[in-house]
């Protein structure tokens, strides 16, 4: 049964990965849904909270806890802001209701504030709605998590899929009519609307540990050494909600993502039951698309490097995703950033066409290797015309990184 319509996902039952009766039946685990932790009593080792469907109070007891509450959207203290037609996305129920909301309204224009992945992300459903959407930004370029000279780039990508891009502008109120948000308004403009989604970012939700008296770390997430345990005994804590360690700046790191939750889980999963495992780290690798452009990031950018007081030079490439002479090759730029002196890689950035961003992963490979740019460049990495060319634009762009030190 092909569940892909396009490239959007049709049916909202294909992103369950696990139903709790799954959990139920193939590993014994009583998963409780709309049950709600309310309070975390460390001393009588219990949880209590609510049962949101009936409204009773339950108190659960424990030897040993995980916590893996995830993250929360930020959400301005603006009047409006809870209206029927204002959406952030960050779970499943969510992403139904805001499909709801368009199947049911056939909203004509939408603003989006907030130019990272979410936004970006959402951009590209809703214009192929049909949806007339405009995009704020606060910064000079959308996505914030690469350097503004590869951000310029994605900022074309968004204007040339038809979004209007207002960047180095902040939301400042809206304008409500009855229950709805009926226009958006910017320090600059005032833009009607049918509907709003506010794509601002998240922070840890460690409300719970916080209150219960467990330490926190980087940007308020719940502090915990490389096998996923908080510094109270008995106690992990794993996923968004968690700390994470940085492997290129060698700093604690707080990042929201599934590929870092994963991991998380599986490490800390493993050691509360009995075994050894460690979690080394991340590099903060990430990829999204706007349309037909790819976009990706690891490691360290300039700004970042900076806060450090590294010294670091840079090499930024533009060249093509196939052999040139191949069909169907598609423009890539590739941005390295490396120390000054050492020649350690620090990060890399890559926005392009089709089959750009995953070359990130041969750099994220190197920063967890501690390469040199040198080391980069002489990587054997596969060649044929209708995958590269013969030098991969990552090598190409370590090539030149090298020759400007
Ligand atoms: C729209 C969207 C797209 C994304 N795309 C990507 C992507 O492409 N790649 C990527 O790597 N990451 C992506 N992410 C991020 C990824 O989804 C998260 O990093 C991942 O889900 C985190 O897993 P988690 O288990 O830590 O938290 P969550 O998946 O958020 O799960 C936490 C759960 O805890 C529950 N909870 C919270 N507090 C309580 C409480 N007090 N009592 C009981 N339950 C509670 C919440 O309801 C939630 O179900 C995306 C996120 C969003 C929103």
């Amino acid at each position: 049964m092909p569940y892909y319509v396009g490239r959007v996902v049709d049916s909202e039952q294909s992103l369950v990965a696990r139903t709790p009766e799954a959990f139920r039946k193939k590993q014994n685990i009583d998963v409780r849904i709309r049950h709600e932790v309310e309070a975390v009593d460390l001393a009588g080792r219990r949880v209590s909270g609510r049962d949101l469907e009936s409204g009773a109070v339950f108190e659960k007891p424990f030897d040993t806890l995980l916590i893996a509450t995830g993250a929360s959207p930020m959400v301005p203290d603006i009047p409006g802001v809870r209206s029927r037609n204002v959406f952030t996305l960050s779970s499943l129920e969510g992403g139904v209701e805001l499909r709801r909301f368009v199947d049911e309204n056939a909203p004509k224009r939408a603003v989006i504030v907030g130019g990272g992945y979410i936004g970006l992300e959402m951009a590209e459903a809703l214009l192929g709605r049909g949806i007339e959407t405009a995009l704020i930004e606060r910064e000079a370029e959308v996505m914030g998590t690469l350097d503004p000279d590869m951000g310029s780039l994605v900022s074309g990508a968004v204007e040339e899929a038809g979004v209007a891009l207002y960047r180095k502008e902040s939301l400042t109120g809206f304008e409500v009519g009855g229950d709805a948000v009926r226009a958006v308004v910017t320090d600059q403009r005032t833009l009607p609307v049918d509907m709003v989604i506010l794509g601002l970012g998240v922070r840890p939700a460690s409300g719970l540990a916080r209150d219960a008296g467990i330490p926190l770390g980087e940007k308020g997430s719940i502090r915990v050494n490389d096998r996923m345990q908080t510094p109270v005994e008995g106690v992990w804590a794993a996923g968004d909600c968690a700390e994470s360690f940085h492997l290129v700046s060698r700093r604690p790191f707080w990042v929201a993502l599934g590929t870092v939750a994963n991991k998380h889980g599986r490490v800390a999963g493993m050691n509360l039951s009995g075994g050894d495992e460690i979690f080394p780290g991340v590099v903060g690798t990430a990829v999204t698309k706007m349309k037909d452009t790819e976009v990706a990031r690891t490691g360290l950018m300039e700004r970042e490097i900076r806060a450090l007081g590294l010294d670091f030079v840079q090499a930024r490439i533009d060249d093509r995703t196939r052999a040139g002479y191949y069909p169907g090759s598609a423009k890539i730029t590739v941005k390295l950033l490396a120390e000054k002196g050492s020649g350690r890689l620090l990060g890399g950035q890559i926005v392009g066409g089709e089959g750009s961003a995953k070359r990130i992963d041969v750099i994220a490979a190197a920063l967890h290797a501690g390469f040199s740019a040198g080391q980069l460049l002489y990587l054997d990495l596969g060649y044929a015309p209708p995958f590269s060319p013969v030098w991969d634009p990552v090598l190409t762009a370590a090539r030149v990184l090298v020759s400007s030190f």
